[in-house]
């Protein structure tokens, strides 16, 4: 972890591509925090700035990726597990009788609707006094009902 701020014309340390040792370096270039470019003491030569393969690094990148897509995932979990769901349920729904989908129709827990936008559906629950969640393909849909 860097804990003090770089700027251009600090000296760091940084794998010289000429030298090809570990040698101190001028910073050249900056893209916010990082440093881009720098140029060798030694030798003089201006190359991109390689990040010392430190231990600990990968370790912390490793962890601020998985945050970042963590709630990413759970999303689309969600999505999966209510299709797969719905796939599970598929030829019961095929098979079964449904109902056609009309917003004053009546609608009972685990009735099977057949909506003409969404296509076949399963009543998960019906929330009183017009309302009532019904699991599509596509997912939960909340719909109007009697
Ligand atoms: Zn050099």
């Amino acid at each position: 972890m860097i804990t003090r701020k770089l700027s251009a014309g600090d000296i760091i340390e940084a794998q010289c591509t000429r030298c090809r040792k570990l040698l101190n370096h001028t910073i050249v270039a900056m893209v916010e925090e990082r440093v881009v470019r720098v140029q060798c003491n030694t030798c003089g030569g201006a190359h991109n700035y390689r990040p010392i393969a430190e231990p600990k690094t990968p370790a912390a990148r490793a962890t601020t990726r998985k945050a970042e897509t963590a709630p990413r995932t759970s999303k689309k979990d969600q999505g999966a597990a209510e299709r797969e769901e719905w796939e599970s349920l598929r030829p019961a729904l095929e098979s079964g009788q449904s109902l056609p989908y009309d917003m004053n129709g009546t609608y009972r827990v685990n009735s099977v609707v057949a909506h003409p936008v969404f296509g076949l559906g399963v009543v998960k629950c019906v929330i009183k006094p017009d309302k009532m969640e019904v699991l599509f393909q596509a997912g939960k849909k909340l719909l109007r009902c009697r």
